[in-house]
């Protein structure tokens, strides 16, 4: 099975960390930008006639930002030209403060059956400080809409001035919002943002203290009945993000839109992240690639390892032995030896210890060396 990405390029205003492609003064050009949306979505049919897709993403920017009308008419587009499976999973990035009942009205008659909210702290002045254009009553409200609904919560670790009591409300503001799933993300100072100069200045938690905030988050959050599949995800039973599983799992997946990227037939290729740029490409009946690039052996090889000891589960022996024919206990004997402090090894499969898993990155190169 493979997945669907599409990427919304426009939010009301821009938070102070973010370097994602969204574009707040764009909002005039919409209505282009989803007919050259539409157009890919159309263009690119044919030459994925052979697939089957479980699961679609609408991501961003904030999709609730835009008209509902836009959304619907994308999804109606995927359901025409592409295989979607009757049971896959439809998710939407909300933002609060944008969503109301005629939107979700119309996302359900598209078929969104998953709700991705933002809420990233249940501290009103963390959330003023990171420009984001809600309030913890405003995440209320949108819950208040969303009750019943498959319903995950984006929250951020890592913040200026944060403490572990402000990472407790807001993992119990999401809980109380009704969430079965949580992504709690680490703040990353990108370059170019205003955060950046705040990381220059030294006033973010150091990585020792994130790391800590995230050994806090995680044992909370299990202590609240969410297991983590993933680095940075926890869900209850069952509720894991099967879009996201897909990529760590180095499933196939199509992207469309401004700096979406796919993966398909052991080619990864990623668009362009300006809007003209792209539309003038669409236009003119081109794709709007600013890169790709195929993966050879040895390189897929090494993608799957490194996804693979992001999840709790690790590698399953027999699915690496499936895609590469050989045992991985035996090739990687001399590493799995030298690493063997960070990791657990069962009858079945390979994974980070739970507690080493936040330096997963340190180990899975050391893995590699
Ligand atoms: S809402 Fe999301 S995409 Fe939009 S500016 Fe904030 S972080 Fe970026």
């Amino acid at each position: 099975m493979s997945g669907i990405y599409v990427h919304i390029p426009f939010c009301k205003s821009k938070c102070t960390y973010c370097d994602f492609a969204s574009y707040p003064k764009e909002i005039g050009k919409a209505e282009l930008y989803f007919a050259c949306l539409y157009k890919e979505m159309k263009g690119r049919a044919e030459s994925l006639d052979g697939y089957t897709f479980d699961t679609v993403y609408f991501g961003g920017g904030t999709p609730s930002f835009v008209d509902p009308k836009y959304i619907y008419g994308a999804m109606k587009q995927l359901k025409n030209y592409y295989k979607i499976t009757n049971d896959a999973e439809i998710t939407i990035e909300i933002n609060p403060g944008t969503l109301d009942e005629n939107k979700l009205k119309i996302y359900k008659a598209a078929g969104f059956n998953r709700f991705s909210v933002g809420m990233q702290s249940a501290n009103d002045e963390i959330l003023k400080d990171l420009n984001r254009i809600h309030t913890s009553k405003q995440f209320l409200e949108a819950c208040e809409l969303l009750k019943g609904e498959n319903l995950s919560v984006d929250i951020m670790i890592g913040l200026p001035d944060q403490t572990e009591e402000d990472i407790k409300k807001s993992v119990d503001l999401a809980i109380a919002g009704g969430a079965v799933h949580i992504s709690a993300h680490a703040l990353k100072a990108e370059e170019g943002t205003p955060m950046y100069g705040r990381y220059l200045n030294g006033e973010l938690p150091s990585a020792d203290e994130v790391a800590d905030m995230y050994d806090f988050t995680r044992n909370y959050l299990a202590k609240r009945g969410f297991s983590r599949y993933e680095v940075s995800n926890f869900s209850k039973e069952g509720y894991y993000s099967r879009h996201n599983l897909n990529y760590w799992n180095r499933g196939e997946y199509i992207g469309f839109g401004v700096s979406a990227s796919s993966f398909i037939g052991e080619r990864r290729f990623t668009n362009t992240e300006k809007i003209d740029e792209y539309t003038a490409c669409i236009l003119r009946n081109k794709v709007a690639e600013i890169y790709g690039e195929e993966i050879e052996g040895d390189e897929r090889e090494f993608e799957f390892i490194m996804l693979g000891l992001r999840k709790e589960r690790g590698i399953a022996f027999d699915d690496f032995k499936e895609r590469f024919g050989v045992d991985f206990r035996e090739k990687y004997a001399d590493k799995i030896k030298q690493l063997s402090p960070f990791l657990d090894i069962t009858l079945e499969n390979i994974a980070i210890k739970p507690d080493k898993l936040y330096v997963q990155n340190e180990i899975i190169i050391r893995f590699m060396d």
